[in-house]
């Protein structure tokens, strides 16, 4: 039997309904940005196979740094032992992080790192007597993971249906515009003396479709929630490491984050690593000699050699010169594309770009993840050899940076091709 077969018969795929299922694609190798089937076929990967690569599949410079560390030390238990990937990766991160963060807390993954964000908050609270503060601070449409605890500060959406009634309670607001902020902030000085932190994805939702929202308004809601002496918590899971044209989208406002949490392409997407950054307000409210206000959290894989030298091999390629400036080239081309979408002739609307992120939404059907306009888009664009996996009509791109020009055009074209067929 073939892989897709044998697949079949034993797994259950994330995200996926499995009755009627198409029949998975077995991927052979990744190089570069392209990810090739069993089959001989191929694909340019331009959505970095769910937001991780950075700088490519099968980087040699990674693998190699992997491949050693694996020789000298695979795993060692957390606690009460320490390792120079983990000590060096910390140096590293906290002077590059959009604030001042002293200290840095590991985890497996987005969601663990949004978990340990929330618990953070919550106990910095209750570590300093302060019972009244125990509310969560959320955007609706947002997404932070798929754990109770992530759910619970997500929008309440198809995702979350089913556990609607064991999720906590959140307080939800929407991203800031010039008619809604106001009134945000006045909910905010009303209700910010029992809310203990505020969770946001900067800039850019992505699991709920790419949305965009400003800057400056954000930096005004961001000063507005800190002046009620809320936590703020950056979850640049999907944001961190330039998509959006900066290092962290939080570089576009002055206003940081006390907590920032860091996963997908930390690593170059090569392996699975969580990170939660804190300032040193936020730490000092855990040191004490009570021990019940120890931070009572970890995870068997903490701080894992192995990720945290990806995580360096990644940071040592990211700051290269040409890598910067890929972002840059990466960055100008989309906006290129994106008034070429804006003036032709499909139907297309909500053109937007920041960085390395383009996005817009078909006019066919609602405007929700359900829409089935997704798995036809996939398909067709597979057949002219992109992966491309829309968030129901929101079509997006967020290629690897190592995407050279031809296979960048070749995107688009792709794009626009499968525009021309569906109408
Ligand atoms: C993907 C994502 C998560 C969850 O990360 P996982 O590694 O998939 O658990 C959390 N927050 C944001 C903003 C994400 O995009």
């Amino acid at each position: 039997m073939n892989i897709a077969a044998r697949d079949q018969q034993v797994i259950w795929h994330p995200f996926t309904q499995q009755k009627n299922m198409s029949s998975p694609i077995p991927i052979v190798k990744g190089k570069d940005s392209i990810l090739y089937a069993e089959d001989g076929s191929s694909y340019i990967d331009a959505i970095s196979s769910w937001w991780v690569t950075l700088h490519g599949h099968g980087h040699p410079y990674i693998a190699e740094k992997i491949y050693r560390q694996a020789l000298t030390l695979e795993q060692v238990i957390f606690a009460g032992f320490t390792h120079e990937p983990a000590v060096r990766l910390a140096e590293r991160l906290l002077p590059i992080l959009p604030g001042k963060f002293s200290r840095v807390f590991y985890s497996d993954n987005g969601s663990t790192s949004t978990e340990v964000a929330l618990k953070m908050a919550v106990q910095y609270w209750w570590n300093k007597e302060e019972k009244n503060r125990k509310k969560i601070l959320a955007f609706t449409n947002s997404y932070h993971g798929d754990t109770f605890g992530a759910m619970s500060v997500s929008d309440r959406s198809v995702f979350t249906l089913a556990f609607h009634d064991l999720l906590f309670e959140v307080i939800f607001i929407d991203t800031p515009t010039a008619e809604n902020i106001n009134a945000t902030k006045a909910l905010i000085h009303e209700q910010g003396s029992e809310i203990a932190a505020f969770i946001y994805e900067p800039l850019v939702q992505g699991a709920g479709g790419m949305k965009m929202y400003d800057a400056f308004l954000m930096n005004e809601l961001l000063m507005s929630v800190k002046l009620s002496g809320i936590l703020c918590i950056a979850d640049e899971v999907m944001t961190g490491f330039g998509r959006t044209g900066k290092l962290f989208a939080s570089c576009y406002m002055n206003q940081h984050p006390d907590i920032i949490c860091l996963s997908k392409g930390l690593t170059g997407g090569t392996m699975a690593l969580g990170v939660t950054a804190c300032n040193d307000t936020v730490y000092k409210a855990f040191v004490n000699d009570d021990k019940f206000k120890t931070f009572f959290h970890g995870h068997s894989f903490t701080a894992n050699p192995l990720a945290c030298t990806a995580a360096l091999a990644s940071l040592d390629l990211l700051e290269k010169e040409d890598c910067i400036k890929k972002i840059e080239w990466l960055s100008a081309t989309n906006h290129l594309f994106l008034e070429s979408l804006k003036t032709g002739p499909w139907k297309t609307k909500g053109w937007r770009t920041l960085g390395t992120l383009l996005a817009f939404e078909i006019k066919e059907g609602k405007d929700e993840y359900l829409n089935s306009i997704s798995a036809s888009f996939t398909k067709m664009a597979m057949d002219k050899g992109v992966y491309l996996r829309p968030l129901g009509n929101t079509v997006y791109i967020m290629p690897p940076y190592c995407i050279t020009e031809e296979e960048l055009k070749k995107i688009y074209h792709c794009i626009l091709e499968v525009l021309e067929q569906l109408a």
